[in-house]
């Protein structure tokens, strides 16, 4: 079968809510995919950061085996066997008393925001049904009606009404207006992107993160850092807060908690926030499940065991030197953080970044625009030096496709 009938059998029979680039893949290992017709790329996406460990790692796929043929799902109505192994791990790894259990993104974004609420009512005195969370004007945190009710982008939310009141949009990288906001006394928490991704790789001043948890502390507004995209080494460090030592009061975590295997994620917070919520107040069928509590733990060992933070912070800085390096007008701007990247491209034509990802599909790598001229670069953090640079070479040979455009 060719690309087209898999293409036509999507187009016809599933809903029209994502625009994929025309591939097909059907195989995967590491930094690289091949489509059906058996044509190798580099993935410059991994599952928009669901892949850090790279496609297929071998020990998450043989975890993943292993407790498949033992026991999958008990459901939380009874104790299973692996989940508090998992929920040691990763407390201990991250600092945190108690982690929260969930599937998707979006579900651990709901859960950080009922969680601070409850503490709001419970801990902070607010009153019932006051509670304001502080958000940042351009932020992608899933695609639930609660969290949409916060978008700023119109193709999330537009006629998707009524939303969700109790948030407040200030812009991101502004410190001054959170300080304003955070007068107000019925604000629970502060909930942001250490670096916005959908938004094209957003990074905020040096010292934002530091001095919003300050100013988070001095109000008594619990910070909640959304590390769905920004986490697990994405940035050069586990968490991209730990670029400025800073630790959230909840900690929000998803994709590559399972190298792109299992939807898992997880809302890390120390007790005064997390037992707030009691039994039959919160939860999921599928959270916590013994298989993803076994995969979850193999995900991360990889990362700490593959000094992946570690490569993807070096990585980064030969990747944007090198992307910088490249002789062209129609790069704007080339930014990012470790293996976090985007560039920008200038190009009067609203179709250039599409018609440029297209072009690097021809030449063997597979991205996609965000946000209309910003293309998102990245790619699994186990990519060695010799996969990055031949893969600059194929940006490099791509972007002559814009001088006829
Ligand atoms: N938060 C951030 C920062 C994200 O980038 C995403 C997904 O791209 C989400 C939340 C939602 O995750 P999911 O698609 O697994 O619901």
């Amino acid at each position: 079968m060719n690309s087209l009938y898999y293409i036509q059998l999507e187009e016809k029979y599933g809903a029209h809510n994502y625009h994929p680039l025309p591939v097909v893949i059907s195989k995967a290992a590491g930094c690289e995919m091949w489509d059906v017709g058996g044509k190798k790329y580099f993935d410059f996406l991994s599952g928009y950061s669901a892949v850090n460990q790279g496609h297929c790692h071998p020990k998450i796929i043989d975890a993943l085996i292993q407790q498949s043929s033992i026991l999958t799902l008990t459901s939380r109505a009874f104790y299973n066997n692996q989940l508090g192994t998992y929920e040691k791990y990763i407390t201990d790894l991250l600092g945190y008393d108690k982690m929260l259990p969930m599937n998707t993104g979006a579900e651990a974004v709901e859960t950080g925001i009922k969680l601070a609420r409850r503490w709001a009512y419970t801990k902070k005195g607010i009153p019932e049904n006051k509670a304001k969370i502080i958000v940042c004007g351009e932020n992608f945190h899933g695609r639930t009606s609660t969290i949409i009710s916060f978008s700023t982008d119109p193709s999330s939310y537009s006629k998707f009404g009524p939303f969700m009141p109790g948030f407040e949009v200030i812009p991101f990288n502004d410190l001054d207006a959170l300080k304003e906001k955070l007068n107000d006394k019925d604000v629970a928490a502060f909930l942001f992107e250490p670096i916005q991704g959908e938004a094209g790789i957003n990074i905020p001043d040096k010292g934002y993160i530091k001095t919003a948890r300050e100013l988070c502390t001095d109000a008594n507004v619990l910070m909640m850092a959304d590390e769905i995209q920004t986490g697990l080494c994405r940035t050069g460090k586990m968490m991209a807060c730990d670029h400025e030592n800073v630790k959230p009061d909840i900690l929000l975590l998803g994709k590559a908690l399972s190298g792109g295997t299992l939807p898992i994620s997880a809302v890390l917070a120390n007790d005064e926030v997390m037992l707030t919520i009691h039994p039959g107040e919160h939860g999921s069928t599928f959270g916590g499940n013994p298989l993803a509590s076994v995969v979850a733990i193999a995900s991360l060992q990889v990362l700490v065991e593959e000094k992946m933070a570690e490569n993807a912070e070096k990585m980064g800085i030969v990747f944007r030197e090198k992307l910088k390096s490249i002789q062209t007008r129609f790069i704007k701007e080339v930014r990012g953080k470790g293996l976090m990247n985007a560039i920008e491209i200038d190009h009067p034509n609203p179709a250039a970044a599409w018609t440029l990802c297209e072009s690097f599909m021809k030449n063997g790598l597979l991205a996609k625009p965000t946000h209309g001229d910003k293309i998102r670069l990245t790619p699994p953090l186990m990519i060695n030096e010799k996969q990055l640079l031949e893969a600059v070479d194929i940006i490099a040979k791509s972007l002559p496709v814009l001088e006829s455009l």
